[in-house]
């Protein structure tokens, strides 16, 4: 998923009732949902930075700080075609592997610049208010599947390396993935390295049952949603993940109750196959969508559905994110 709008455009949760926001205050850091609420940067995601390829430094509302966005996907290919995916798709570049050399450069020459502060001086980031001035994380997301790529591990070996160079040991590493290849050998090798260096796994699941993996996320080739339950519960055996599932709707319907249902049956999987779920983030479409179809859940209706997942995983934490009327992208 195109995640690093993940961070910058769902707006956070409004009032959140107490026992939720103990919930949130355990298993994430403080809520303030205002903090640089007047600063442009937030709704700026462009994934242009200086020349870079790979690397696009946003301010992240949500992780109070900087997120060093790394995208391993400039060519645009995903594994899923979601109806849902805000990636515009009619440019593409042609890109057959991951220059692993430039990549490492491009993160050294981010981390420096915010690290030393100059990147502050930057006209989208001029306005910032000084307790965003921050790093928070590497993050790899982009405009198709990170964890897609053979060259993956090593991705994430050069992350580490730089921020390890950058004296940086408290940023964290965030991978957000369709979980479409969490069995595979390069996201086996990578884990290890995410254990060791502030490592988080973003896993997306968006449907309960076969038929609505096979209608919104549309993977290519054809998956199964068993495999991919399975690949999230054993990672999530070996570290807490982060479940990011977007509900929207479908020529004006949102998920009904028998999917919604078969969805939270999945989470209960994972949790009694032994995975750790270390929160739920459940939004919706906060930007222009593939489809036609597609549109955003209202607020209500949203804030009902993680109520529905809270009674049904009690023992989990669940955050809900707003969504805006996008149009859909130009066909
Ligand atoms: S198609 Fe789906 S998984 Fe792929 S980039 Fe778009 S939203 Fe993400």
């Amino acid at each position: 998923m195109p995640v690093l709008s993940y961070l910058v455009f769902w707006r956070f949760r409004r009032g959140l009732p107490p026992a939720v926001g103990t919930w949130y205050n355990i298993a994430m850091d403080k809520p303030q949902a205002n903090i640089g609420a007047k600063t442009r940067a937030i709704g700026d995601h462009r994934r242009q930075w200086r020349d870079c390829l790979y690397v696009y430094p946003v301010l992240s509302r949500r992780a109070r700080g900087l997120s060093i966005g790394v995208n391993i996907n400039p060519d645009k290919r995903c594994s899923f075609g979601c109806l849902y995916c805000q990636v515009d798709r009619h440019i593409r570049r042609n890109l057959d592997h991951v220059d692993l050399d430039t990549l490492g450069a491009e993160l050294k020459l981010a981390l420096d610049a915010a690290a030393c502060g100059e990147i502050w001086d930057e006209p989208r980031f001029a306005d910032v208010p000084p307790e965003m001035r921050r790093i928070n994380d590497i993050a790899f997301s982009g405009d198709g599947e990170p964890t897609s790529k053979a060259e993956f591990d090593k991705a994430v070996k050069i992350a580490a390396d730089a921020k390890a160079a950058s004296h940086l040991p408290n940023v964290k590493i965030v991978v957000i993935t369709n979980s479409a290849h969490l069995h595979s050998p390069q996201v086996a090798r990578a884990l290890p390295l995410l254990d060791a260096n502030n490592g988080e796994i973003w896993a997306k699941l968006d449907a309960g049952t076969q038929a609505r993996l096979d209608t919104v996320n549309r993977p290519r080739p054809a998956r199964l949603l068993a495999d991919i339950v399975d690949g999230i519960t054993a990672v999530a055996r070996e570290r807490a993940v982060v479940i990011q599932t977007l509900f929207f709707r479908i020529d004006g319907l949102g998920p009904d109750r028998a999917e919604v249902s078969a969805y939270t049956d999945r989470l209960r999987e994972i949790l009694d196959g032994g995975g750790l779920i270390r929160l739920v983030q459940v939004h919706t479409i906060a930007r222009s969508p593939l489809s036609p179809s597609a549109s955003s859940l209202p607020d209500e209706q949203l804030d009902a559905l993680a109520d529905t997942v809270r009674q049904a995983v009690p023992e989990v934490p669940v955050e809900a994110y707003y969504g805006t009327d996008a149009k859909p992208q130009r066909p």
